[in-house]
């Protein structure tokens, strides 16, 4: 039981604010998807509930670390939307409010981890305002979130914040690379396109690389003419939900870059520079400017609160790339 390699700093901090007796009654942990904030939560609950105090960070084998790890632990609730992707309830943050103020069994810590944070709705959070601003004396509100921008910022301003991230810190390259030493991919390369470690993970066991590897064949098809539009669109929508846009996005980035430069710096999609040379040779400044600007519309409006037909926001854009990239000469 320990944090991730890459959270070391970020693990420091918490541990040194425990031994002074100094730890925040809220925490606002946050970061990119697949940085590991929920592994952090579950060890930090662990070293607040271990019986062995001593052990760093937490012993993982007393009775506590044990009820931690398999989420049993009487003392210890997670908080989450009913189904994912939905919101978190008022009436979840008042069940919550009742545990925190009922006397700890173990007589240590209460400790919530509400995750993501940003599922609140603006009841619950509000709700939880309260709680926030009178703690109960032994209690720790874990608020997990990769969007800590979406948190009314009353919430925010009274968790301690504790930022997750990557820069100059080479130990999750390492650490993604003795995972996933068979595959024959590069780590630091693997990373720049997940953007976090356990999310290049996730794209190496899942079907992601060669679900992206079947868009950029898309694309170069779509070129040529010949591929079925509506049929593309359909299987860019079948993708998890702003997945398609997301790397098109990054794509098109990288092909602004390219049209730039020879080698352009901070480029992305090294592992298809030489199939995306052909096309951006075909096509001028201002075309692929325009599909960028097609997709920052397109991931808006997927990210909105209103109801968007996938399908055909997709099929907007691949009609937009077919024709700029049949006229531009992309077919030779
Ligand atoms: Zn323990």
């Amino acid at each position: 039981m320990n944090v991730y390699p890459w959270q070391q700093a970020q693990w420091q901090r918490v541990a040194q604010a425990i031994t002074a007796d100094r730890l925040s009654h809220g925490l606002l942990l946050h970061g990119p998807a697949g940085i590991g904030l929920t592994r952090f939560s579950r060890v930090l609950a662990a070293r607040l509930l271990c019986d062995r105090p001593d052990a760093a960070p937490a012993c993982g084998a007393c009775k506590a670390c044990i009820l931690v790890d398999s989420g049993n632990h009487p003392d210890l609730e997670l908080i989450e939307p009913e189904e994912p992707g939905k919101q978190i309830k008022v009436e979840q943050i008042r069940d919550l409010i009742d545990f925190m103020h009922l006397k700890s069994q173990y007589g240590k810590y209460k400790i919530a981890i509400i995750e993501p944070a940003e599922a609140m709705n603006t009841n619950a959070a509000n709700t939880l305002l309260k709680t926030l601003e009178e703690p109960p004396a032994t209690s720790v509100l874990i608020l997990n979130s990769h969007d800590p921008q979406r948190l009314p910022v009353t919430v925010r301003s009274r968790c301690q914040s504790i930022a997750f991230g990557l820069a100059g810190d080479s130990t999750a390259a390492t650490w993604l690379g003795e995972q996933i030493n068979d595959s024959g991919m590069d780590p630091e390369q693997l990373l720049q396109l997940a953007g976090a470690p356990l999310a290049a993970l996730d794209m190496v066991e899942g079907k992601q690389i060669e679900q992206r590897q079947q868009l950029v064949d898309d694309l170069v098809h779509l070129g040529r003419s010949d591929a079925d539009p509506v049929a593309v669109a359909g299987r860019w929508a079948g993708l998890e939900t702003g997945v398609a846009v997301r790397w098109l996005q990054r794509l098109f980035m990288d092909m602004l870059k390219l049209k730039l430069s020879e080698q352009p710096p901070g480029f992305g999609s090294s592992d298809v520079i030489g199939r995306l040379r052909p096309l951006v040779n075909g096509l001028d400044l201002r075309e692929i400017v325009s599909c960028c600007q097609l997709l920052a519309r397109i991931n808006a409006q997927l990210g909105s609160t209103v109801t968007y037909n996938k399908q055909a926001l997709l099929e907007e854009f691949v009609f937009l790339w077919r024709s700029v990239a049949t006229s531009g000469g992309v077919s030779q």
